[in-house]
């Protein structure tokens, strides 16, 4: 009788706390993981780069395990057939896992667990991705906070030494179960196509002592990139709180927080990933002009800062934040367009796309979201350049045509125009 445990989005041993559990149980345990077709069909793009990241990440996992004399298990198929065989090869005791909150994940986990419990295999989950989830910080009465800072300060309450403990993985992996596994299936063979893109470095650490002073300008690199890494797990979210802490990086710590915020919020209200967190914001009337929508795809607007923006996440698979918060507002206050065809636009493109972050930017732009400030708080592309690019660095790096008028295209929309219809939309939607 074998322990398995199920990679998923904690791709590393380092410091895995489902990894520990299970390597401190009393059978070997044998690692897993599954390339769901439930996921990787509804991708568009066949060289989606997270697709090669993910298998770059477990190419890496596998040498590491084999140097243990053990391998991982790497399956192609949908989540729950993909559990049907493995329980006929298997004679298995428990299925360790970490906890995985996104809505398709929490029923894909339900069922997993149904099918396991039925053959009488335990199912064991763990929180690993976040310091703390779900109902851990909670208003006094028990009820989930819906405005960051009041949620904020209970977090930075709420933290003690003990949550950032690292799960010493590496002092059991002789309890990992001895054999070899066959090859990973190929990535063609899977439908894909490996992707050129260059990915993040884990190489945090430098980023955080600058970056109250650096963070909000998109021509320098003053950001850590890397959310690519937080979304699968190949680094701990402990060791990055602990270095944050250590360098009392406050604003860093307290971005880290936001990402946990939306996490909660997503977990308690799990419509929100496409229904307006402010119901009756889902009253706006949106224009959704397709042909605007393509001009903002392709960073093809005539606002500069749009476009840079756009073309930076088209070519990169990265955007930076500030600019993230001007496109959005952009496409869903100027151009009047749901604020849902964006934050699917961004899942598609994104590295690091994290759907509980994504919406929750988005809505934040749209006005419809968490955030208690008022809708017409409406960004001016031209002022955020002028504030945020003030040498046009960022701007002339992605679109270097800006310099010469004749070739940059006109505004597909004229901004002051743009707001007042913005306010009338919203004004009516929200006094109905
Ligand atoms: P850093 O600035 O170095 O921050 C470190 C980490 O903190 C990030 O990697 C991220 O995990 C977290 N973080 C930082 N800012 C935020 C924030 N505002 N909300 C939640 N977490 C945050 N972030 C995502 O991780 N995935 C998304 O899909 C995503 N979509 C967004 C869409 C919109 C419209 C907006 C306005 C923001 C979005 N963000 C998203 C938040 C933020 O823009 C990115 O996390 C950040 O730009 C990533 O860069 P970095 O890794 O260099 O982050």
């Amino acid at each position: 009788v074998l322990n398995i445990f199920w990679f998923r989005r904690d791709l590393r041993v380092h410091d895995n706390a489902g990894l520990y559990h299970a390597l401190k149980g009393s059978n070997p345990v044998l690692c897993l993981f599954i390339f769901d077709r439930e996921i990787l069909d509804k991708l568009e793009d066949k060289d989606d780069a997270r697709v090669t990241f993910i298998y770059n990440s477990i190419e890496e996992l596998k040498e590491k395990l084999e140097t243990h004399g053990s391998s991982l298990l790497v399956k192609y198929d949908k989540a729950g057939d993909a559990w049907k065989e493995i329980v006929k090869e298997y004679a298995i005791g428990t299925v360790y896992t970490n906890h995985d909150y996104e809505p398709y994940a929490a029923e894909r986990d339900k069922s997993v667990e149904h099918l396991l419990k039925k053959q009488g295999i335990g199912f064991e989950t763990f929180k690993d991705q976040v310091i703390f989830e779900k109902d851990e910080v909670v208003k006094d009465d028990g009820l989930p906070y819906t405005v960051y800072t009041p949620y904020m300060r209970k977090w930075y309450q709420k933290l003690k030494p003990f949550y950032l403990k690292s799960y010493p993985t590496e002092k059991y992996l002789g309890n990992l179960c001895q054999h070899n596994s066959p090859a990973i299936p190929s990535l063609k063979s899977m439908g894909f196509e490996k992707s050129d893109c260059e990915f993040p470095d884990r190489n945090y650490e430098q980023f955080i002592k600058d970056y109250a002073d650096k963070r909000n300008f998109p021509a320098t690199k003053g950001t850590s990139h890397i959310g690519l890494h937080l979304r699968f797990g190949t680094v701990s979210i402990r060791d990055l709180t602990r270095k944050a802490n250590e360098y009392y990086e406050k604003t860093w710590l307290d971005e880290l927080i936001w990402r946990e915020f939306y996490m909660m919020i997503l977990h308690h209200f799990p419509k929100t990933m496409d229904h307006a967190f402010k119901p009756e914001y889902d009253r706006i009337r949106w224009v959704n002009d397709e042909k605007q929508f393509k001009a903002w795809c392709k960073g093809q607007t005539g606002y500069p800062l749009v476009d840079a923006g756009m073309r930076e996440l088209n070519t990169t698979g990265f955007m930076h934040n500030r600019v993230r918060m001007v496109t959005a507002s952009f496409l869903s206050k100027d151009l009047l367009i749901d604020w849902r065809w964006g934050e699917r636009y961004f899942a598609r493109k994104l590295l690091d796309y994290e759907m509980a972050s994504n919406v929750g930017g988005w809505q934040w732009a749209a006005g419809s979201g968490t955030d208690a400030a008022p809708y017409f708080r409406i960004f001016n592309p031209d002022s955020q350049a002028k504030k945020f690019d003030p040498e046009l660095v960022y701007i002339k790096k992605w679109v270097p045509e800006y310099a010469d008028f004749s070739k940059y295209p006109k505004p597909i929309i004229d901004h002051t125009f743009a707001r007042e219809r913005c306010l009338k939309a919203f004004k009516e939607a929200l006094t109905k």
